[in-house]
């Protein structure tokens, strides 16, 4: 077992819910300070797993540690160092984003109001919505309500911040905004990042799990999972009508449309055949072929050497 006194490790935790749905089957990992992505699709057990971790719902079995908080039996010791950022939340929307923080900040037990103050407003400029404060929060687009949770997340100095699926309604621009936002937050704390968009993890985290169906396909350093795929993707132009047949032939691990045109990717570590060119693989290779059974743990696959930065 990895020891990380300061990050979060969990072990074989599992969940099923009232109406017989196994959300986790018996996961484990090893959550080191710094940005971590746990990437999956829909449905594939994010949500349950961050509100475990969050100490919002319990497991069935299995244990979870931060630092040497035991999470399922010191809630409170979480919830104190906690920053969480749900789905959604609501705000009241005829606040300021500063009266709400404030407010927010006697929650937290912030009660100095001089203290408070330099708080929120080292916060408000930290998410970059200072110039803002004033504004009511019903007037804000989802990129500054999303920082605004940022804040109140922050509020405390949490050593654990959970961000689920944060970028999902966020135009372009916001998400670059709110991506930078949390790539400064990463190094002395634990950062979650719970979402199914692979750009978000390979952009920003340094360690990361693929997750489906409950379980952990794949536990891995973006950079060297991507590696280790090197030589095994091919691509080939093609008909929507012929991806059966390819299917039946090859582990086609995804295939989009470009133009008009299906564009397979195919996992083998020799050629496939006539009419397939190598690819430089990315994350999203790593991802489509983990769902697709290609890809098991890295420890198994032949280490990379060299990956440079
Ligand atoms: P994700 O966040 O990856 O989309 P979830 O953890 O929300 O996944 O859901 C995992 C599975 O558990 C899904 O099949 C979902 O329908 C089911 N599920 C989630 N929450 C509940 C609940 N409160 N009661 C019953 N089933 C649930």
């Amino acid at each position: 077992m990895g020891t990380h006194p300061l990050g979060l490790i969990i072990r074989n935790v599992s969940k099923r819910y009232a109406n017989g749905v196994q959300a986790l089957y018996n996961i484990s990992l090893d959550i080191p300070l710094g940005m971590y992505g746990l990437l999956g699709p829909n449905g594939a057990g994010k949500s349950t797993l961050m509100r475990t971790i969050a100490t919002l719902q319990e497991p069935d079995g299995g244990q979870l540690f931060l630092g040497d908080i035991d999470v399922v039996n010191q809630k409170e010791a979480v919830r104190q160092t906690l920053g969480y950022l749900p789905q959604e939340f609501g705000v009241y929307p005829k606040a300021s984003a500063e009266e709400l923080l404030d407010y927010f900040a006697v929650l937290k037990g912030i009660t100095n109001r001089a203290v408070r103050r330099e708080t929120t407003e080292a916060l408000l400029k930290q998410t970059n919505l200072w110039d803002k404060r004033k504004q009511k929060l019903g007037g804000f687009s989802g990129g500054m309500k999303q920082r605004f949770g940022v804040a109140v997340a922050l509020l405390g100095n949490p050593r654990l911040l959970i961000v689920d699926e944060p970028t999902a309604g966020l135009d372009p621009a916001e998400r670059v905004r709110f991506l930078n936002l949390l790539s400064e937050l990463g190094e002395n704390s634990v950062v979650i990042l719970s979402t199914h968009i692979v750009a978000d993890v390979s952009e920003l985290c340094t360690n990361m799990a693929i997750i489906n169906q409950g379980q952990i396909l794949l536990e891995a350093e973006p950079l060297e999972a991507v590696a280790a795929l090197k030589g095994r993707i091919w691509r080939k132009l093609t008909d929507k009508r012929a991806l059966p047949a390819l299917e039946q032939e090859h582990r086609v691990i995804s295939a989009k449309l470009l133009s008009g045109r299906t564009l397979v990717h195919v996992y083998s570590p020799d050629r496939p055949g006539h009419g397939f060119e190598p690819v430089e693989p990315d994350l999203e290779d790593v991802y489509f072929s983990a769902l697709t059974g290609c890809f098991g743990p890295v420890s198994q696959q032949p280490k990379a050497e060299g990956v440079a930065l």
